[in-house]
C-alpha cells in the first residue's frame, strides 16, 4: 500500500501486506527507505497463483486533455440531441452492502447518456458493455479519485462551450465515499460551487443535522435513494 487507501486488512492477510510511504496500518509491516527485503521474501515463500485468468481489455485514458480533444464532436453531439445527458459515477468502492447501487446506476443510464467515471467504485461495472455514440464511447473513465481535477477541467470546458454555469450542464454527479481522501474531494467540489450532488450510499457520520441543513440548504446535496428514482428525478 503505497498512497491510496487502506481499510482494515483481513486477520487472514494481515501478515502478507505491507505499507510503505504515507500509508501505515496498526500490525502491518511497514517499508522505510526503500528496503523491499522482507516483502521479496515474503512474496517468494507465498509463491503466487497457479495459473492466470482470462484477461478483459477495457479502454482506459479519457483524462482531459483526450477528452477535450474530441470535445467539438462532444458539443455537437449534446447540440444535436444524440448525447441527452452525463453522468459522473465516482468515488470509492466498499465491502458494505448498498454498493450495487452504483453498477445498478451505469446498466441503467438511458442508451443517450455519457458515463464519466473515476475512482474505486468504477471496477464493480467498467467491465460491461456500455457501446458508444458515434464512436464516443459511453463509459469514458477519467482515472483515480485524483483525478477528480480532470472531471473538473472537462466540466469547465463543457461549461464554457455552452456559455453556461457549471451547475446548469446537463451533468449528474452521483458520488460514493468511503474514507477521508474522499470526503476532501467532495469538499473541493462543494468549494468550487458544485450544486445537487448525489452521496451516497449513506451520509459520513461527522455530518450533524446542521452540517447537513448548510449543505443541502446551500448545496442541495441529496443522499442517493433508489436508482430508478434518483434516475428519475435527474431527468425529468
Ligand atoms: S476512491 Fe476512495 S477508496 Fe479509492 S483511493 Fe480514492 S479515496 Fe481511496
Amino acid at each position: 500500500m503505497t498512497t491510496n487507501c487502506i481499510q482494515r486488512p483481513s486477520e487472514k492477510y494481515r501478515a502478507n501486506i505491507f505499507t510503505t510511504g504515507l500509508v501505515a496500518f496498526p500490525g502491518v509491516r511497514h517499508v522505510k527507505h526503500g528496503k523491499y527485503a522482507p516483502l521479496i521474501e515474503k512474496s517468494l515463500e507465498l509463491g503466487g497463483f497457479p495459473s492466470d485468468l482470462p484477461g478483459k481489455e477495457i479502454l482506459v485514458g479519457f483524462g482531459h486533455d483526450a477528452v477535450l480533444d474530441v470535445a467539438e464532436k462532444v458539443i455537437n453531439l449534446v447540440k444535436a440531441g444524440k448525447i441527452r445527458r452525463f453522468f459522473l459515477i465516482g468515488g470509492c468502492d466498499g465491502a458494505k452492502s448498498g454498493r450495487n447501487y452504483y453498477t445498478e446506476f451505469a446498466e441503467k443510464a438511458p442508451a443517450d447518456s455519457v458515463i464519466l467515471t473515476l475512482a474505486c467504485g468504477k471496477y464493480r461495472f467498467n467491465k460491461l458493455d456500455f457501446g458508444d455514440i458515434e464512436g464516443i464511447p459511453r463509459l469514458l473513465d477519467i482515472g483515480q479519485c485524483n483525478d477528480a481535477y480532470s472531471a473538473i477541467q472537462i466540466a469547465a470546458a463543457l461549461a464554457k462551450a455552452f456559455n453556461v454555469g457549471l451547475n446548469n450542464l446537463p451533468l449528474s454527479l452521483i458520488l460514493s465515499w468511503y474514507e477521508q481522501k474522499a470526503v476532501v474531494i467532495l469538499l473541493s467540489l462543494l468549494y468550487l460551487g458544485i450544486k445537487n450532488i448525489r452521496l451516497g450510499p449513506t451520509l459520513p457520520n461527522f455530518i450533524t443535522p446542521g452540517v447537513l441543513k448548510v449543505l443541502v440548504d446551500k448545496y442541495n446535496l441529496m443522499p442517493i435513494t433508489s436508482v430508478d428514482n434518483d434516475l428519475k428525478a435527474i431527468l425529468a
